[in-house]
């Protein structure tokens, strides 16, 4: 079988989408595995984005395509509405800044255009970022799940092999950027024929997730399709793994968190600094829904920032400066030019708006305002985790930046590691640790998932989670 074998080295260094396709489907053939049989011509029904502007997103007939390697069928229970799915779903491109020093950043389908010389806005893309399901059909090269598992499809895979999930970062495992137009593998076609592609291998908006085994995780608990899917979405296991994993930074017991915008992704570091033993968590969003919810799940201390303004940063310092301020007495004020003490672990979870909410706005569109206060409400020795995605450059006190002893990750995933951390993350649901209801604002069947992905962009609804 030598003649068909692709090297790590291939795989690595060319990307190509001969290379990726045929290391992910496996280089031997069902046949001669003698594996099971797939199933194949099955029709089922997709969420399918293809041109631009609104409207670009439809509910089709797909038929499956057969299956091979380390391909995995999954038959879904429920996903997450991700809000960095906006425009990708709805067709909305986000303005540009008012004042911008730099041109926005492509989406990810624009970014794809002329990088692998194929127009992703061209294919027949099944969106979504993964979610939860059972295990239908199986490649003959899969080993870590079978028929009838329940797994989470993850946003993020982990090979298991790349130097990264070598070294212990499986959140950024080098298959995650291979998602470009040029990476995907046709899985199954309208009824036109038109090859359809699963968003990032993963997909979610369908009837059916078809995906590789290292994207899948397997998860064994009764709990409902609802909560799973809310605990373990992409921004669940982000905010969750920024602040319960480690891998980031320690979130110790009886220190100061701050979480800087209180979406699904920020209700879960909120409730993730809880369940590490944080003593103070101060939730900061405009919307007064989500600061209530904060304080429902976990936050001891709920901050505006349209009622603070500039003064936000003071604010955390103030609250966390504890039953005294003098050094040597368990004071953390600093004193000199950082009055207060500061928090001593803050989780960014803000991010640029693709559309004006419907309910209160924020000072900064962009995210770049609350990005640049999440660094400074650190205490000395802090450290920040950044995950909203923002448009433009931020601008940070270089004296501050230089020697404050502030550490900063950038968050992807939170840090999380999938097949680690993911059945953690269920195990917190089972126990009652983390409140997924609390979080689920809205339930939709796949049929009227456009509507509910409208309230999504404008910030009507905390969370939206689709069923099948
Ligand atoms: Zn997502
Ligand atoms: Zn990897």
């Amino acid at each position: 079988m030598a003649g068909t074998r692709i090297s790590r080295r291939e795989l690595l260094k060319k990307g190509s989408a001969a290379a990726a396709a045929a290391a992910a489907l496996g280089s031997r053939s069902a046949a001669a595995q003698g594996g099971p049989a797939v199933i194949a011509n099955r029709t089922f029904r997709a969420w399918i984005s293809r041109g631009a502007g609104r409207g670009r997103t439809t509910l089709q007939d797909v038929r499956l395509r057969p299956i091979s390697g380390r391909q995995v069928v999954v038959r879904t229970e429920a996903c997450n509405l991700c809000y960095s799915n906006v425009g990708a779903v709805l067709g909305i491109q986000a303005a540009p800044p008012a004042a911008a020093a730099a041109p926005p950043p492509a989406t990810t389908n624009q970014a794809a255009v002329g990088l692998a010389g194929v127009n992703a806005n061209a294919m027949a893309l099944i969106q979504g970022h993964g979610g939860v399901g059972i295990v239908e059909a199986v490649g003959p090269e899969v080993r870590r799940v079978q028929v009838g598992d329940r797994v989470c499809v993850s946003g993020t895979p982990q090979c298991g092999s790349c130097y990264h999930c070598l070294r212990g970062r499986a959140d950024v495992c080098q298959l995650l950027g291979r998602n470009l137009p040029s990476d995907l593998v046709a899985v199954g076609d309208l009824r036109d024929g038109t090859p359809v592609y699963s968003n990032s291998h993963i997909g979610g908006l369908s009837e059916l997730m078809i995906t590789f085994e290292e994207w899948v995780v397997p998860v064994v608990t009764k709990a409902s399709a609802v909560d799973l899917g809310m605990v373990l979405s992409c921004v669940s296991v982000a905010g969750l793994g920024a602040t319960t994993t480690g891998t980031l930074a320690t979130v110790a017991p009886g220190s100061v968190v701050a979480v800087v915008g209180c979406g699904p992704l920020g209700l879960s570091a909120v409730q993730g600094a809880r369940i590490a033993g944080a003593s103070t968590i101060i939730g900061i969003d405009p919307i007064k829904v989500r600061r209530d919810l904060a304080l429902k799940v976990g936050a001891t201390h709920v901050l505006d920032p349209n009622v603070e303004g500039t003064a936000i940063v003071e604010r955390v310092r103030s609250l966390s400066n504890g039953p005294t301020n003098r050094a040597w007495s368990g004071g953390r004020d600093s004193g000199g030019r950082r009055s207060g003490a500061g928090a001593d672990f803050v989780v960014e979870a803000c991010g640029a708006e693709f559309v004006k909410p419907k309910l209160e706005q924020g000072p900064d569109p962009t995210g770049i305002l609350p990005m640049q206060q999440a660094y400074e409400m650190c205490n000395a020795g802090g450290h920040l985790v950044t995950t909203g995605l923002v448009r433009g450059t931020i601008a940070l006190p270089a004296f501050l930046f230089a020697i404050g002893g502030i550490s900063h990750s950038g968050g992807q995933a939170g840090g999380a590691n999938p097949m680690r951390d993911i059945p953690r993350f269920v195990s917190l649901l089972d126990s009652g640790q983390y409140n997924a209801k609390a979080l689920v604002t809205r339930v939709v069947p796949l049929a009227d998932m456009l509507g509910a992905y409208e309230e999504v962009a404008y910030r009507t609804t905390v969370t939206a989670i689709m069923t099948v």
